[in-house]
Formats: structure tokens, C-alpha cells, sequence
């Protein structure tokens, strides 16, 4: 029997005992020591931890698991000493074992810069369960917090503060964001959208002291600036815990860390490093899927297995930020300027996308992706297998729903080998395998039978392509499954919902699915209950949305925007001196919208019911332009003024409007109505559009503007209104019942098994029999209707939510402005 002790039972140090226990079940005795009170847990996903408040669900094992596999697990004891010679180590209790071989997974410790001030109260690191623990305790007491560093750990950790209630400043020594990933212009529009979700960013600011007597109260910086602040997060970067190295004897990297060779070997061949800890010609990984590589060698090396040994890893990355999409690859920066650049930005919906591609333009070498990451996992497969771009490398970088078979980048085209988890390193071949060969049908099946995905879980996505692209071919039917948490595609979740009358996410959950929810769940169920009940979305605890939690649109600098409606553009002068009152009354910036509205920009939090009270009075509801569900039903003047118009299309575009006002969907919906077939409302571009014809009106459906702008398509001609809002009613009740989340009309008519034939069947002649009771469904949607910014109003708990601090009312004193053309702006925009 081999005495194998293991320091460290972090993530790598766990997925060695695995993969040991796993490859030779005989033969080793293990012991692994654990400095923290709790066995392994999955530190990447630690954030999660302030939703479950208990480590049991972010566990890599149970402890009874170690017991089923006769290792010993010694928790709360730290290793302090290594004799070499005797074989054995020491514990800070001061006992001793004797080892065969080492195995060192100590991992690193946040870095924390020789600052003045930084042990004061209120300063913390991001990195264990007892870190965060000590952070939300001490944040009940604060509102105001900074987090020092701009990179990856820094944003997740200011994203929790927000998440805590606290004012959340990032405090960025280098000129951008993520500077290691993001280039200038990937950093600014990231900055833009972390600004939108709240969050405050400095720039090259160099912190010279930590402020306040016992406990902190500010922050002051080299050039002299302060910043207000009663709690720091230290997010500095990481430094290996090599210590033990140091005593020992055993040889170190040039950076810090201890020096591994290709075995995983440190310059004692009975003592290996892997994890964080380890130093591979000068480089230390800071991220799980290199320490899991090195777990595996270590184990083919001591069990006497065929090793390729560990060679260096890739360093991409994806943010698993909820509400912010930010990928980065390969040679994302390209400073060497050896290739040539592909970019695609689109300032207004916060996307900024760049390939470096080959100078002979065949190959992709790396990438930066703000904003939208969908392609991330294909663009990553496609550098990493070398694979020849498409004809139009453009396409790579446009809009992700275009792209697919026309631009050449499906699951298909990959090569059986193509690593695709790389944590646990499965390939697309082991993935067909377990699906073709061992009858694997679930997304959850898949991830335990192969553990791809149960790592940084970046590769989710992906494995899911690669499932149901093999079932389909395999001729069977592909369910696609909402996410992990439920085994059920949305639209079962749909008819679940209704069938048992569940109101809540937890029901849900506990009724049909497991765990506690994520972020592609917990908004995909709340758009199903807002769309089946047509409640009040403030009801649903689990919404992840800023605008829906605040019923108003929030804008560059932190401040958000009111639209009320104004069904068909028609407005009276008498409501539009109110709006201009309102408007003048709380400075808002004033603007008329393409969809025939008025917004009112620059509102606090706190203004917002005060400025929806004043509208109601005046008779407004709210525009619900922050929600996915109708905005605005636009129209033409019409027959009423056009010599050319054939019908009066404001009255039909008012009861439209009415009708379907406040109706939750998988994502906007608009519409527009035009007296003729010169179209002056734009209704071909609409997701359901009506133009007026000699005999009655025809209805349009699945258009699109914006970045991916599409013609809606005829769906039933020379129509009267009756029968045109039946339709209507069929068309939108289908579509919430049955599209994938957040697909437009336009998407999902795409993806629609028989395309406009199959669909004109179901809405028009009614082939499955269900048209009146679509309509049923509708009118009770209808009928349950109650302006959400009235019951806000109406309701002082409701009400209360709307301040800028978790435990004070005061306004937030950070939002500043400038003049541009006699009204305000945002500073720096
Ligand atoms: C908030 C956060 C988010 C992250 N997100 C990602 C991500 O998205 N993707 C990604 O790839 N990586 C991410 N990481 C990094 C990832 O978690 C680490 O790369 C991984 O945990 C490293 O595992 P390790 O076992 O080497 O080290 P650790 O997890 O640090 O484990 C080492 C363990 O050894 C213990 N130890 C140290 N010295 C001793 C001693 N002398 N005696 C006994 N015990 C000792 C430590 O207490 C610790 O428990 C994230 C990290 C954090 C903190
Ligand atoms: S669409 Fe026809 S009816 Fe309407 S304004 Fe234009 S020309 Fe006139």
C-alpha cells in the first residue's frame, strides 16, 4: 500500500483523490489535509453562496464520500512543516505523518498590496465561504463599498456588493477593465454596461491609503482624489501559497510558485505540485481547468498510466456575470499586431465583438466578445482545432442568430477530438459516444455520465448543441430542456405552471425541479408566470432584471427612464403639457422615441413613484418599455387626415394597443398599424404589423427591426378587425406558449418546425383545434391587466423598495450632469 498524503482540498487537490480513487481503487492510501473548516467546495461558483447561505450545495463531495473511499480527510489543520528527508509532515497541532508521496494543492492566497491602511475594519479578500460570511455581516452596516482591481474576481465581487444593497465604486489601477483580456474599446462598452447596472468605475486611479480610524471610511489616491467608502473588496490578484517550499528546500518558479516539470513533478521526485500552487516554466494558472489537467498527469504518472504530460494551458475566459456577457481568447489582444481585425459594435445594445484573424484570413487566432458571448464556445472550438473560417469571417462577429449553417459554424463541422469541457477534459467524441453508444438523452445525464460541464460550466452551452444536434441525427426527438435545474422544455413548464396554478419560482422548483435555479432559470420562469397570470412582476422574488425590479429603463450613469403610453402615438395637448410639466418639474431629459412615445430620462429611484403618480393623475399608465412584453402599437395617421388612407388606423392601433397592453412574452413585442400599402408606420418591420387593404386589413406577422432587421410575412389577407384580432390573439398566445426564452417573433418563426405554412394552419385554420382556446387564454390575460406602476403607487411596502440605499432614504449623491443642447446628459456621455 502507497501512503499518499495530499495538502490542500481545494478544487484540484479534490479532483485528484477523484481521479486516484477512480484509476486504482486498490493500492493507495490517502490522506488529504484541508486548512478550511469545510471539505472542497466549488470556489468558482462562491458567489453562489449568498444565495444559498450554506456551503452543502457548492460541495465537490459530501465527507461521507471520502469515507466511502477509505480516504482519511483531516479538516481544520493546517500542514506547516515537510521533512524531506524523514518523508513525513507536520500539522500546526503538531502531529506527524509519514508519506510515500506528496501531492501539494495548496493553491494561492488573494494578493493584498502594501497599501497604508489595509488592515483596518471593513477591509476584506474574495476567496473562501468565511470570507463572504464575514463581508455580508459587516454590509449591514455599510452602504458604501469599493473594490480594488477591474479584473474578473474584482467585477464578480463588485457585483455582490451591488447584490448586498451597497454603493459599488471599482477602483482600476490600469487604464481599462479586464485588462489582461479586453482591449480599449471591449473595456468601454463593458464599463458602459456595468455603469447601467449600477456600478460606479475609475480608471488608472492608484489608491495611496486606506482611510479612517479603527474601521474605514474612505479611500484617498495618488492624484489626490478621494472616494467615500466604508468597506473595501481587495481583488489584486492571486499569489501562490508556497511557503511550504521554502523550508523544505524545494525549488521554486521565477514568480512564485513551486516548479513543476511536464509530470507535475517538483524537484523532489516524491513530492508532486498541481493547482494554483504549481509553477510551469515561469507561469502560474489561476484558473481550475489547468490545475485539473495536472491532476490527471499526476495521477497517470504515479499509477504507472501513459501520460502527454501537462504542457501549459489556455488561458480563455468567460464572466459569469448575471447581465453582462464578456468572453475573451486565444491572442485576444493582439499586440504583436500580426493579424488582421474584425469588429462589430453596436453602441446601443452594448455589444462589442472582435476576431483576430490570419493575415492570409483563413485561420482564427483569438478574441474579444462584450455584451454577446452566445458564439463563444463555437469561436473558441474553432481556433483551438485549428479549423479553416468560413468564406465570410464576418458573419463570426454579427448577430448570433444569423449565423449557424450560413456561416459554416455548427457542432457538426467540429472534429471528434475537439476538446470541448476542457475542466474535465471531454471531447465532442466522448460526448457522442455516451449518447450514441450508452443511450444518453438528458442534458443531466449527459453532465454526470461524463462530468463535462460540472467544472466552470463555460461549456454548457455547447454540450447541449452537441446533444441535440446528435439526437436529431440519430432520429430522435430533441426536447431542449430549460437548464439543469429542470428536466422540462419551456414550453412544459408553460402548461406545468397553468395546469397546477403555481404562482411562485419556489413552488416550481420544489414541485417540478431540483437545486436552487440559475441565472438562464430564474428569468426564464419569471417571464412564464408573468406571461401565464399576468401579475405584477414585482411580486416575483426571483426576477433578475434591474428594469423590471424598478418598472423603468436604467440609463448610462445610473439613473432611469419613464415612458408612460401613449397608445397610437394619439396624445392630447392637454397630456402633453403634463408630460412637459412632469419633465420640467424633475429635470428630466425629454425625447420622442421611434415607437410614437415620449421618454423622460434622468430619473432617480427614488423619483420614480412620485413621476408615475403625476402621470396617473393625468391619466398615463406605465409604457411597460422596461418589461419583455408589448411596447407600442404604432400608427399612421389613416384615413381620419390621409387622402391616401384606406381605413382609420389610429382607432385600430388604439384598440390594438389596449388589448394587448402589458402582455408578457419570451421578449418585446411591437406592432404598428398603416392605412395603405405606402406603409408610413413601418409595419412590415413590426413582429405583427396591419396594412390596410380595399377589402379589410392584412396581418402580418414575424418582423424584426434593429441590428437583425427581418420583413414580417403575410399571415391572412383582406381581413375584417374581428377577425384579424382572433388572429392576433391565436398568433401571440402560440408564440408565449411555445418559443425558446428571450427568442424575438422573428427568431422563433425561423426555428418553427414547417415555417409559415405549419403556422398559418395552426393560427388560421385552426389544425390543432385549439384556436378558440388560445383566444380564451388571451382574454383572461387581458382581463387580469392592472397598471404596474399604479399598484406601485398605491401600495407603501411596494412603494418603499424605490430608494438608491438598502437602509437609508437618501438620494444617491454620486449622479452628476451635464447641458447639452438646454437639457441635462450624463457626465461623460
Ligand atoms: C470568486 C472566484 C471566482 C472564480 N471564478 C473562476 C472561473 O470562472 N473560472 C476558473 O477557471 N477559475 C475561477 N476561479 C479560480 C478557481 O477557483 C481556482 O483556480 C481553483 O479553485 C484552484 O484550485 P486549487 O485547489 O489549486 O486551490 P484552492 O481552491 O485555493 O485550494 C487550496 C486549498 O488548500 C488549502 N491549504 C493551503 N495551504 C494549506 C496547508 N498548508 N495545509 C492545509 N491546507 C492548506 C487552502 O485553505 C485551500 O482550501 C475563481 C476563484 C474565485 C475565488
Ligand atoms: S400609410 Fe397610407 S394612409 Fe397611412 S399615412 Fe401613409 S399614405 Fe397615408
Amino acid at each position: 500500500m502507497i501512503d499518499v498524503l495530499v495538502i490542500g482540498n481545494g478544487m484540484v487537490g479534490y479532483k485528484f483523490c477523484e481521479k486516484l480513487v477512480n484509476k486504482a481503487p486498490e493500492g493507495f492510501k490517502i490522506t488529504v489535509f484541508g486548512e478550511e473548516p469545510s471539505p472542497a467546495y466549488d470556489r468558482v461558483h462562491l458567489s453562489e453562496y449568498f444565495a444559498h447561505k450554506s456551503v452543502e450545495p457548492l460541495l465537490m463531495a459530501p465527507r461521507q464520500w471520502y469515507e466511502e473511499n477509505a480516504i482519511e480527510l483531516i479538516t481544520s489543520e493546517m500542514v506547516v512543516s515537510i521533512n524531506r528527508e524523514a518523508k513525513s509532515i507536520t500539522t500546526h497541532k503538531g502531529r506527524t505523518f509519514n508519506y510515500d508521496k506528496l501531492v501539494l494543492a495548496t493553491g494561492s492566497t488573494p494578493f493584498v498590496p502594501p497599501i497604508e491602511g489595509s488592515n483596518k475594519s471593513g477591509v476584506f479578500v474574495y476567496r473562501t465561504v468565511e470570507d463572504l460570511d464575514a463581508m455580508e455581516t459587516y454590509s449591514k452596516n455599510a452602504k458604501t463599498s469599493a473594490v480594488l482591481g477591474g479584473g474578473l474576481l474584482g467585477l464578480e465581487a463588485a457585483k455582490a456588493a451591488v447584490d448586498m444593497g451597497l454603493e459599488a465604486h471599482v477602483i482600476e489601477f490600469a487604464p481599462r477593465l479586464m485588462p489582461r483580456q479586453l482591449d480599449e474599446a471591449g473595456s468601454d462598452m463593458l464599463q458602459a454596461t456595468l455603469e447601467s447596472m449600477g456600478l460606479h468605475i475609475h480608471l488608472s486611479k492608484s489608491t495611496a491609503s486606506i482611510d479612517g480610524d479603527e474601521a474605514m471610511t474612505s479611500m484617498t489616491f495618488t492624484d489626490g482624489a478621494a472616494l467615500e467608502a466604508e468597506m473595501l473588496i481587495i481583488s489584486c490578484g492571486i499569489r501562490p501559497r508556497d511557503e511550504l517550499a521554502n523550508e523544505s528546500g524545494l525549488e521554486k518558479g521565477e514568480r512564485g510558485g513551486i516548479k513543476i516539470d511536464e509530470l507535475t513533478l517538483t524537484s523532489d521526485c516524491d513530492i508532486y505540485a498541481i493547482g494554483e500552487v504549481a509553477s510551469y516554466k515561469g507561469m502560474t494558472y489561476g484558473l481550475v481547468a489547468p490545475g485539473y489537467d495536472m491532476a490527471t498527469v499526476a495521477v497517470e504518472h504515479l499509477t504507472g498510466a501513459d501520460t502527454k504530460g501537462f504542457t501549459g494551458a489556455d488561458m480563455s475566459t468567460k464572466l459569469k456575470l448575471i447581465g453582462v456577457d464578456v468572453a475573451s481568447f486565444g491572442d485576444a489582444l493582439d499586440e504583436g499586431k500580426q493579424y488582421k481585425s474584425i469588429v462589430f459594435e453596436d453602441k446601443n445594445a452594448g455589444i462589442y465583438k472582435r476576431v483576430n484573424i490570419s493575415k492570409d484570413g483563413k485561420k482564427l487566432m483569438g478574441g474579444i466578445l462584450v455584451g454577446d458571448a452566445s458564439n463563444y464556445n463555437m469561436l473558441f472550438q474553432m481556433m483551438l482545432n485549428d479549423m479553416t473560417l468560413p468564406p465570410h469571417p464576418e458573419d463570426l462577429v454579427m448577430d448570433t442568430s444569423r449565423q449557424g449553417a450560413a456561416a459554416g459554424n455548427t457542432v457538426d463541422m467540429l472534429p471528434e477530438g475537439a476538446q470541448i469541457c476542457s475542466c474535465e477534459n471531454v471531447t465532442k467524441g466522448a460526448l457522442v459516444q455516451a449518447i450514441e453508444g450508452d443511450g444518453v438523452e438528458q442534458f443531466a445525464a449527459l453532465k454526470t455520465c461524463t462530468k463535462a460541464g460540472t467544472g466552470c460550466g463555460a461549456c454548457s452551452p455547447m454540450v447541449n448543441d452537441i446533444l441535440t444536434a446528435t439526437l436529431k441525427k440519430m432520429g430522435k426527438k430533441v426536447r431542449k430542456v430549460l437548464c439543469e435545474h429542470f428536466a422540462y422544455t419551456r414550453q412544459e413548464l408553460f402548461d406545468l405552471v397553468k395546469l397546477n396554478n403555481i404562482h411562485s419560482f419556489d413552488q416550481l422548483i420544489n414541485d417540478y425541479g431540483k437545486g436552487h435555479g440559475c441565472e438562464t432559470c430564474k428569468p426564464a420562469v419569471a417571464s412564464i408566470l408573468a406571461s401565464a397570470w399576468n401579475g405584477l412582476i414585482l411580486k416575483q422574488d426571483t426576477i433578475q432584471d434591474t428594469n423590471d425590479r424598478f418598472l423603468a429603463n436604467i440609463q448610462k450613469g445610473g439613473t432611469y427612464s419613464v415612458i408612460p403610453r401613449i397608445a397610437g402615438g394619439e396624445i392630447t395637448p392637454e397630456k402633453l403639457i403634463v408630460i412637459g410639466e412632469v419633465a420640467k418639474k424633475y429635470d428630466l431629459y425629454a425625447k420622442i422615441t421611434g415607437g410614437q412615445r415620449i421618454d423622460l430620462l434622468g430619473a432617480r429611484i427614488d423619483q420614480l413613484p412620485e413621476i408615475w403618480e403625476e402621470l396617473i393623475n393625468a391619466g398615463f399608465e406605465s409604457g411597460h418599455a422596461y418589461g419583455k412584453a408589448l411596447r407600442t402599437v404604432k400608427s399612421c395617421v389613416g384615413s381620419s387626415w390621409c387622402r391616401y388612407g384606406l381605413h382609420d388606423s389610429v382607432s385600430f392601433a388604439i384598440r390594438i394597443e389596449e388589448r394587448y397592453k402589458g402582455l408578457r412574452a419570451p421578449h418585446k413585442i411591437k406592432s404598428a398599424v398603416s392605412g395603405c400599402r405606402r406603409e408610413c408606420a413601418e409595419a412590415l418591420s413590426k413582429d405583427f404589423g396591419i396594412i390596410a387593404t380595399e377589402k379589410g386589413w392584412n396581418l402580418y406577422v414575424g418582423g424584426n427591426g434593429g441590428a437583425n432587421p427581418q420583413h414580417a410575412v403575410l399571415l391572412a389577407g383582406d381581413i375584417d378587425e374581428e377577425t384579424c384580432i382572433a388572429y392576433i390573439d391565436r398568433f401571440l398566445m402560440f408564440y408565449i406558449k411555445t418559443a425558446e426564452p428571450l427568442n424575438r417573433t422573428a427568431t422563433w418563426m425561423n426555428k418553427l418546425e414547417g415555417g409559415l405554412d405549419y403556422l398559418k394552419q395552426v393560427v388560421v385554420e385552426d389544425s390543432l383545434g385549439m384556436g378558440k382556446q388560445l383566444e380564451a387564454e388571451m382574454q383572461l390575460l387581458v382581463e387580469a391587466y392592472a397598471c404596474e406602476w399604479k399598484e406601485v403607487v398605491n401600495n407603501p411596502a411596494l412603494r418603499a423598495r424605490f430608494k438608491h440605499f438598502v437602509n437609508s432614504p437618501e438620494a444617491d449623491p454620486s449622479l452628476k450632469f451635464d447641458k447639452q443642447r438646454a437639457q441635462k446628459v450624463p457626465v461623460g456621455w
